[in-house]
């Protein structure tokens, strides 16, 4: 009886940048273009998805909060099912693979079953956010350490956050709208000036974008208001205050020498 050989296919973790289709990688976009099978997850944008050939055959396993997903294991299981049976997997994310996308997860779990995994960076939601929002995330007059943190619940009792946000930090918050009002309160209680100013950026680099800007103390009012929606991030310090037109720039060296202030 002749058996069928299958060579084992490889798990390409791929990140497709924040949303603008024009940020993904070569290496990226030619991996989506070429693919036959594309595992993907809910923020990947459609106009993304709209690359792969015909014929291809993607597959959702959306993760977006509030919405059915599939649970990790099993994700983890179809990525080695699949490169088992001698397939090439394009496991699409949303940002960069290894910025809170569980990639190290996946990774693991193909490096476990003896998969090859090869790993494409993409642009981070922070980089793409800040660059769309001409937010500098560092900044030689005020800004040289930058931290992104996930903004869940249990984020926020486990980690010290005290250190991360002040004078001379960026603070970038990722999956944090549904939590803006415990996270000020906790940044305030922690020592954080209320009137720190505070960037919120909306589906960022996509058509629809919106940046938002309010003082720490507003933060939830701000999101609340304008009914911020997932995906957003919250950018917390001096960096994210509105940028200084000529005509303040103008008046504040003018008149300040005139009024001596
Ligand atoms: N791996 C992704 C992050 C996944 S976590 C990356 O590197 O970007 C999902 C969170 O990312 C969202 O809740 C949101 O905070 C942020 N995010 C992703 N895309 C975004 C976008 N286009 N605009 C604003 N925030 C975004």
């Amino acid at each position: 009886m002749q058996e069928t050989v299958h060579n084992t296919g490889t798990v390409y973790l791929v990140g497709a940048g924040p949303g603008d289709p024009d940020l993904l990688t070569l290496r990226a976009a030619r991996l989506i273009m070429n693919a036959r099978l594309i595992v993907h997850d809910g923020l990947v944008d459609p106009a993304i998805l709209s690359m792969a050939r015909k014929g291809a055959r993607l597959v959702s396993v959306a993760k977006r909060r509030s919405r059915h997903s599939m649970p990790q294991p099993e994700i983890n299981a179809l990525l080695v099912a699949e490169a088992l049976a001698g397939k090439d997997v394009v496991r699409l994310k949303g940002g960069d693979p290894f910025v809170f996308g569980r990639g190290g997860e996946e990774a693991e779990a193909c490096r476990a079953a003896g998969v090859p995994v090869e790993v494409v960076p993409g642009i981070s939601a922070a980089l793409g956010a800040a660059a769309a929002a001409q937010i500098p995330l560092t900044h030689r007059d005020c800004a040289s350490i930058v931290s992104f943190v996930a903004g869940q619940c249990k984020g926020l009792t486990d980690q010290d956050w005290a250190g991360l946000a002040g004078k001379g930090r960026t603070l970038v918050i990722y999956m944090g709208v549904a939590t803006s009002e415990a996270i000020a309160e906790k940044l305030i209680a922690d020592g954080l000036s209320p009137d720190m100013p505070v960037a919120v950026i909306e589906n960022a680099t996509r058509p629809d974008m919106r940046v938002l800007r309010a003082e720490l103390a507003g933060l939830p009012a701000l999101v609340n208001g304008a009914r911020v929606k997932s995906p957003a991030l919250i950018v917390i310090g001096e960096v994210a205050a509105e940028p200084e037109t000529e005509l303040r720039a103008f008046a504040r060296e003018n008149l300040t020498m005139e009024f001596g202030q």
